[in-house]
C-alpha cells in the first residue's frame, strides 16, 4: 500500500486541513508514516504568517531535495498552505524545481493530482470527507479566508476571502467527530465571528453553537479566532448561556496605541477593544481571555509600545502571544511602509511582554488554587494524566482516568503556564470561576 507522510507548520486550520488530506489519502487506501524516508508522497502544509515558519519549511525543503535524489524519482512532494501564492510565479519551481506540486491552502485535489493523475474523485469526495479524531478534541473549520486585510498579513491574500460552511454541513461532519470519539470540537476561522455573513440566511456563530450544542457525545464547544469588530453581543451572549460552549476567547489586540491600529488596519479603536472584553467579564462570568500582540511594528515609538505594555497590564488576560514583527512581501506594509524598529528593540519588547505576562499569569492561575475545574482528559505523560479545563488552562492531574473521560479536579498547584491538581468525585455542578 502506498504510504505517505505530512508536515504540518503554523495555525489550527493548517493542522485542520493537513487532517482532512490524510483523511481523503486513507479513504482511497493510503497508510500514514511516521517516516518520511518511507513515503512514496510527503506533503509540506505550510504557513507564511511570520519568516521563522517559512525558513523552517525552506530548510526542510533541503532534506527532502535530498530524500528525493536518493530516491531516484519514486518520492513524490507537494507544497500546500500559505506558502503557496495564487499564481505559483517561476520564482517558487525555480527555487525548489524537485516539488511537483504546490498546492494553495485546501487545494487537497491538486496534492492528489500528483499521485492520482487519472482519478477524478467527483464534487462530492472531500465535502464528505471527515477526518477521524486524533483523540478527544478535534478542530472543524467553519469559515475559510478573510476580508480584513490588516496591512501586516498575508492570510487574505493566500487564503482568500471569507467563505462559510452550509450549517448542516458543519453538523454533520461534528455529529460524526463525535460519533468517532471526539468529546471536543474547536469551530476555526481566521475572524471566526465572520461566520455566516456570506449565506443567504446570515446565521451566526450564535445560530452555529446552538445547530450543533446538542450533538450526542458532545461536552465541549470552543471557537477562535476571535475578531473583536465581529464580535457581537448575542455571540457573547450565547457563550454565557449554552453550557456545551467554553468560557474562552482568543481576541487578538495587535497594538495598545491607536495610531498603531490604524497603521495596521485592524479596523477599531482600543475604546471598542476595550469594551468588548468589558461585557465578556460582565456576561460570563469566569472566562478566560487571551490576546495575540505585534511588537516593533513599523513605525512604533518607545511611547506608543508603552501604550501596549500598560493595556496588558491593565486587562490582565490569561495568555499572551507576542511576536515581534517581521516583514511578509505583497503584504499593504511591506509595500507601503518602514520596517524601521531595529531587531535589538524589537526584542526587548517582546521580552518586556513575556515577562509581563508570566507574573499576570502566574497570579491569575494561583488565585485559582482550591477551586474545582471540569478537565477534559486528552492524555497521559509521566504516569500523569493532562488535559484542559474550560477556560484551555492546561492541568494535570492525579487519579483514575483515560482520554476522553471529563474529571473534576481540585487545584493544588499553580505556575503561569498550567495549573496542577487532584480528581475528586464526579457528578459535578459547573465548575467554579475565578
Ligand atoms: S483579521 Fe487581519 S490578522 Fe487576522 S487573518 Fe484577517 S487580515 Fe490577517
Amino acid at each position: 500500500m502506498p504510504r505517505y507522510h505530512i508536515w504540518t507548520v503554523g495555525c489550527q486550520m493548517n493542522e485542520a486541513d493537513s487532517a482532512k488530506l490524510a483523511a481523503g489519502l486513507h479513504r482511497l487506501g493510503w497508510l500514514e508514516t511516521a517516516r518520511p524516508e518511507e513515503a512514496d508522497l510527503i506533503v509540506l502544509n505550510t504557513c507564511s504568517v511570520r519568516q521563522k515558519a517559512e525558513d523552517r519549511a525552506v530548510s526542510k525543503l533541503g532534506l527532502l531535495r535530498r530524500l528525493k535524489a536518493q530516491r531516484n524519482g519514486q518520492l513524490k512532494i507537494a507544497v500546500m498552505g500559505c506558502m503557496v501564492p495564487r499564481q505559483v510565479g517561476e520564482h517558487l519551481q525555480e527555487r525548489f524545481p524537485f516539488v511537483d506540486v504546490f498546492a494553495r491552502p485546501q487545494a487537497f485535489a491538486d496534492v492528489l493530482a500528483t499521485v492520482l493523475p487519472e482519478d477524478d474523485l467527483g464534487g462530492e469526495f472531500w465535502p464528505s470527507t471527515f477526518p477521524e479524531p486524533a483523540g478527544p478534541t478535534a478542530y472543524v473549520p467553519v469559515v475559510h479566508g478573510c476580508n480584513k486585510f490588516c496591512t501586516f498579513c498575508i492570510v487574505p491574500y493566500r487564503r482568500g476571502r471569507e467563505r462559510s460552511r452550509p450549517i448542516a454541513e458543519v453538523a454533520h461532519e461534528v455529529a460524526v467527530l463525535a460519533e468517532n470519539g471526539a468529546r471536543e470540537v474547536t469551530l476555526l476561522g481566521q475572524t471566526v465571528e465572520a461566520y455566516g455573513h456570506d449565506l443567504s440566511e446570515h446565521p451566526s456563530l450564535a445560530d452555529l453553537f446552538r445547530a450543533v450544542h446538542d450533538t450526542p457525545g458532545l461536552e465541549r464547544i470552543r471557537f477562535l479566532t476571535s475578531y473583536p469588530k465581529d464580535m457581537t453581543d448575542a455571540i457573547i451572549h450565547s457563550v454565557g448561556e449554552l453550557p456545551k460552549v467554553c468560557e474562552y476567547f482568543n481576541i487578538p489586540v495587535q497594538s495598545g496605541d491607536d495610531d498603531v491600529l490604524a497603521r495596521m488596519r485592524r479596523g477599531y479603536t482600543l475604546g471598542e477593544y476595550r469594551s468588548v472584553v468589558e461585557k465578556i467579564r460582565r456576561w460570563v462570568p469566569g472566562a478566560a481571555i487571551s490576546t495575540d500582540v505585534i511588537v516593533g511594528f513599523c513605525g512604533e515609538t518607545e511611547e506608543q509600545f508603552r501604550r501596549t505594555y500598560d493595556l496588558l497590564a491593565e486587562l490582565r488576560f490569561d495568555k499572551v502571544h507576542v511576536a515581534a514583527y517581521s516583514p511578509r512581501p505583497g503584504t499593504i506594509a511591506s509595500r507601503t511602509m518602514t520596517d524601521d524598529v531595529p531587531q535589538s528593540v524589537k526584542m526587548q519588547r517582546l521580552h518586556a511582554v513575556e515577562e509581563l505576562q508570566e507574573s499576570i499569569a502566574a497570579q491569575i492561575n494561583a488565585g485559582l488554587v482550591g477551586s474545582v475545574q471540569e478537565v477534559l482528559i486528552e492524555g497521559q505523560k509521566g504516569g500523569k494524566l493532562h488535559g484542559r479545563a474550560r477556560t484551555n488552562k492546561i492541568v494535570h492531574l492525579s487519579g483514575r482516568g483515560k482520554p476522553g473521560d471529563t474529571a473534576r479536579v481540585r487545584i493544588e498547584k499553580s505556575s503561569a503556564w498550567s495549573l496542577q491538581g487532584r480528581q475528586v468525585a464526579n457528578s459535578a455542578p459547573r465548575p467554579e470561576g475565578r
